[in-house]
């Protein structure tokens, strides 16, 4: 079963969470792989999309944001849209648009940066939008500092993390076709302490900047975090995983999220949505498709469910409602 375990570590300003989807990743691969037209993940492909449905997970659970956080990677490669989607009740799902063959040994730069142009997005996308209200997106590149390209999805999110949480953060992550996993650790903003009791905000946000890469607590266990390997993040259990990382070190535990409290597969698509992407594409397209097709299907990436219109459907589509007819009686 899929699950998320949350802990602090006691007295220190340190905080750590490990995600394991079992269930709900292999709902992922099993649903894209039944799709008949793309057929199964690449093995590169489904570690990556793990990695960013694990990294999604952790984000979401980690800011407890009140919508979807969407993750996606633009790439230039052969991977041209990567995209893993966290919700606050931590349904996720996932899906990847890959053109062209790759190599089995593929790493990220192969994939989706081959021309260092490649980019990652995190939107935080608002379940109840005030009109006008516009999702929050920031990006990064998928290079470093120096323009070096980035081998792993943990540095990029890293890097993110640093800019706009102006937190350090400690990420690995892996995934094969059975698990998506990650561990997060983080640095806590400093406030409450002695010294920082009634500082001005500014203060306070600059002595938290003062400590980015300076806390020796953070860093200790960020190292220890480090040493965890994709075999072990892969097959131990998350109390084993614990044990030998942090046997020195006093965890604070909260209740696990598994079972339909913790990560799920859960897709949103719906039938009313993808008619107004029908209605998206204009009258004139899908008269288009009818007459060559007699009826417009559309399927959903991520959960792969079909959705069929037929010309009456299509003609409700574009008729406003006010041009509807109101009824027989007034139809003289
Ligand atoms: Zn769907």
């Amino acid at each position: 079963m899929s699950e998320l375990h949350k802990f602090l570590f006691d007295g220190l300003p340190v905080r750590g969470m490990i995600v394991r989807l079992t269930d709900a990743w292999q709902e992922i691969l099993a649903r894209r792989a039944s799709n008949t037209s793309t057929g199964a993940y690449a093995p590169p492909v489904a570690e990556l999309l793990g990695e960013m449905t694990a990294a999604a997970t952790l984000m979401q659970a980690n800011i407890k944001f009140n919508g979807a956080l969407i993750l996606q990677i633009f790439g230039d490669g052969p991977v041209k849209v990567a995209v893993a989607e966290a919700r606050p009740d931590l349904g996720v799902r996932a899906t990847a648009k890959v053109i062209g063959e790759l190599p089995p040994d593929a790493r990220l730069p192969d994939m989706v940066n081959v021309g260092n142009k490649g980019r990652c997005a995190i939107t935080l996308d608002p379940k109840d939008k005030q009109p006008g209200q516009q999702a929050y997106q920031g990006v990064v590149p998928l290079f470093g500092d120096h323009g070096e390209k980035l081998g792993k999805l943990s540095e990029v999110l890293q890097h993110y993390m640093l800019q706009s949480e102006q937190l350090d953060t400690t990420l690995v992550l892996a995934a094969d076709a059975n698990v998506a996993a990650g561990l997060l650790i983080q640095r806590l903003p400093v406030k409450g302490e002695g010294n920082l009791e009634g500082s001005a905000p500014a203060d306070r946000d600059q002595a938290n900047e003062d400590q980015i890469g300076r806390n020796e607590d953070y860093n200790r266990i960020s190292i220890l975090a480090s040493s965890l390997t994709r075999d072990e993040l892969l097959t131990l259990d998350v109390e084993t995983i614990l044990r030998r990382l942090f046997w020195e070190e006093k965890l604070l535990r909260f209740e696990p999220q598994a079972g339909m409290l913790g990560p799920h597969f859960a897709c949103t698509c719906g039938r009313e949505r993808v008619a107004n992407m029908i209605r998206g594409l204009g009258i004139e397209e899908a008269e288009g498709i009818l007459a060559e097709r007699g009826d417009i299907e559309v399927g959903c990436d991520f959960c792969g469910k079909q959705y069929r219109f037929d010309a009456v459907d299509a003609a409700q589509i574009f008729t406003a409602p006010g041009d509807q007819m109101p009824g027989t009686a007034v139809v003289q």
